[in-house]
């Protein structure tokens, strides 16, 4: 099991900011802004290379829940959604999943 299909299952603490029965967000342990959350379909997904179209339902909704965190964590000013995919973009954890950064003015070096 996947790093973070042990944190869905319970079996890895984490500090968890939003659940429903398809998606989690939960703080990085390493914060990069003030604000530093990652959101996770439940179902394990490698990347955004494994998003399919009978798959797309659960990215959609996270994408829709989203606005509904950064409310939540009043990011009032503005946010970055990042999702790094594969070896160049350093992706650690091999389960898809979106970082949400803020809670600073972030740098506005993407690459
Ligand atoms: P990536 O580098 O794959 O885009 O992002 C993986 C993220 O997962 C990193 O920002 C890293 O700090 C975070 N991370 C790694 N292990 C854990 C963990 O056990 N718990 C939490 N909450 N975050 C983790
Ligand atoms: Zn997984």
């Amino acid at each position: 099991m996947c790093l973070f299909c042990k944190i869905v299952a319970g079996e890895i603490p984490s500090t968890k900011v939003y659940e429903d029965d398809t998606i989690l967000a939960f703080r990085d342990i390493a914060p990069m802004a003030p604000t530093h959350i990652l959101v996770i379909p439940k179902v394990h997904i490698p990347s955004v290379d494994g998003i399919t179209a009978e798959n797309s339902a659960v990215v959609a909704h996270i994408f829709e829940t989203i606005p509904l965190i950064a409310a939540q964590e009043h990011l009032v000013s503005g946010y970055r959604v990042v999702s790094n995919c594969g070896q160049d973009a350093g992706q650690t954890v091999p389960h898809l999943h979106f970082h949400i950064l803020g809670g600073k003015e972030l740098t506005t070096q993407m690459a």
